[in-house]
């Protein structure tokens, strides 16, 4: 008997796509088929754009003349919903994405979590009365933009999509989530939940299918408002172009090559435990991975070895079971992608010191460390969003800072080091979104997300999302 279809979610109703379409989902850690899932193509777009559109009504419509308190009670009972279904959450990101089973039942607890924070934040989220001149008063408010198109990647497909659905809904937005296609299926479910938690359907839609196709039309049309984009680099550039044409809101969380820059007066031993799972958590398929590994030239055959036996010891392989640190990657491109780019780097005078070997069936791949890399070249440079690192040796200070900044990219980072004069000044000086020191911390829900340069544009998380999903409107109230 075939496999029941995943249905999309078209304005709160979940249903076959109109055409009847569908295609084949695929388990990362056995190559296996997965499931079936209905794929939204035109007519789908169409109706959930005509009922996102009706549904907002110019500001008008229900949920976004919701008072805020309300609207943070709903998303109140998302978060409780998310709880209550957290194996069940936890349990697709494992099958779907290839998370690791400790890694997928964190990820939602932190997804009812986004949902509580965004659920207190949203009448916390006011303008201001300003004093002017003129007799009267001037009011700033911050207002809903409308239909949000919410287009989310693979490699932390539902506890992305929270990011963008708590604060678009919290400041009373529509949304469209547009799931990458090979991950789509915890979309689903927190589409599920929205509904179930008292979103108004004509808000919530889902629609899996194809990026070139679905999501190109989507991000492209008039009938949205605004568009919120994570994935590559080179898509959110095709994204920015299509939204040219409308001046639809466009918020980008792009790509990476962050660097963890290892001092000689670090504690060595403590930098070298953490600093491969920087790198190699989810299969190295995360955007801030601290892939560039700079370390002070002192030190850097103590830290290397150390780097290297913490790496030999990370278990690699079935990503139910819960001693695993690290699962199989999304395909087999995209492994066959990283498998190339420890050719690349060695090819380029690199040294290999560790792994890069791969396990079938299923797409696992040991993670490789790089010595010898030189910051220019293309292992120093390019994404290679799979568990590779790039050591690379620096003199002083001023180097250190000058390497780390030298990349298109400036998402994440991180410094090790002893100093606090040091940890101030070098944390001055890295032009990223987001750093740590003396840790691997990058993302916290409470704190705004995004990157520098190429990595992006605009911010999640924290109150910051919250400006991102609204637009600020001056009334001046005359007293004549
Ligand atoms: P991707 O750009 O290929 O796809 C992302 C999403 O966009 C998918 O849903 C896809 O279907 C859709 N899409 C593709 N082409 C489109 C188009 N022309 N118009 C509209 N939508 C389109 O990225 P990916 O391979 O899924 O994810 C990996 C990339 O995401 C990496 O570069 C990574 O660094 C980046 N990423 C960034 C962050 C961040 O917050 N900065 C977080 C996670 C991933």
């Amino acid at each position: 008997m075939a496999p029941p279809v995943h249905e999309l979610i078209v304005a709160g109703v979940r249903r076959p796509a109109a055409d009847g379409a569908t295609f084949t989902t695929y388990n990362p850690a056995t190559g296996k088929p997965l499931a079936e899932v209905a794929q939204a193509g035109r007519a789908d777009l169409d109706a959930a754009l005509d009922a996102a559109r009706a549904g907002f009504a110019d500001g008008s419509g229900e949920w976004a003349s919701t008072s805020a308190t309300e609207r943070g009670k709903v998303l109140a009972r998302a978060a409780q919903l998310i709880r209550e279904r957290a194996d069940e959450f936890a349990d697709t990101e494992v099958a779907d994405a290839g998370h690791t089973i400790s890694d997928a039942r964190w990820e939602a607890g932190a997804m009812a979590e986004v949902f509580d924070y965004y659920a207190g934040a949203a009448n916390k989220h006011f303008g201001d009365v300003i004093p002017v001149r003129d007799a009267g008063m001037m009011t700033v408010s911050r207002v809903p933009i409308g239909v949000c198109a919410l287009v989310v990647p693979w490699n932390f497909p539902s506890y992305i999509a929270t990011w963008k659905l708590g604060p678009a809904l919290a400041a009373g937005n529509s949304v469209i989530l547009k799931p990458a296609s090979l991950t789509p299926l915890g979309a689903l479910l927190l589409g599920n939940v929205l509904v179930d938690a008292g979103v108004p359907a004509s808000c919530v839609s889902v629609l899996p299918g194809p990026g070139s196709t679905l999501g190109a039309t989507l991000v492209a049309d008039p009938r949205v408002d605004k568009v919120s984009f994570t994935g590559d680099t080179s898509t959110g550039t095709s994204i920015l172009t299509a939204a040219a044409a409308n001046i639809t809101r466009v918020s980008l969380e792009l790509g990476g090559k962050s660097a963890a820059v290892v001092f000689a007066d670090a504690d060595i031993a403590a930098a070298a435990a953490d600093i491969p799972i920087s790198v190699f958590a989810n299969a190295g398929q995360d955007c801030c991975a601290r892939s560039r590994v700079l370390v002070q030239q002192s030190v850097i055959d103590e830290f290397t070895d150390a780097m290297v036996e913490r790496t030999r010891a990370l278990r690699v392989g079935d990503p139910t079971d819960p001693e695993t640190e690290i699962g199989p990657m999304i395909s087999a491109g995209q492994r066959s992608q990283a498998v190339d780019y420890v050719g690349v780097g060695t090819a380029d005078g690199a040294t290999l010191a560790i792994g890069g070997q791969t396990t079938d069936p299923g797409y696992f791949m040991n993670p490789a460390v790089l010595t010898g890399v030189a910051n220019d070249s293309r292992v120093g440079q390019e994404e290679i969003f799979g568990p590779v690192a790039a050591v690379i040796g620096f003199d002083d200070e001023a180097e250190a800072v000058r390497l780390a900044n030298d990349s298109p990219y400036g998402l994440s980072g991180s410094l090790w080091t002893g100093d606090v004069g040091r940890a101030m000044r070098v944390a001055r000086a890295i032009r990223t979104g987001v750093l740590s020191v003396n840790s691997n911390s990058s993302v916290r829900y409470e704190a705004p997300f995004g990157g520098f340069k190429q990595s992006g544009m605009g911010r999640e998380l924290g109150m910051a999302a919250l400006d991102h999903y609204t637009e600020s409107k001056m009334v001046f109230f005359s007293e004549r």
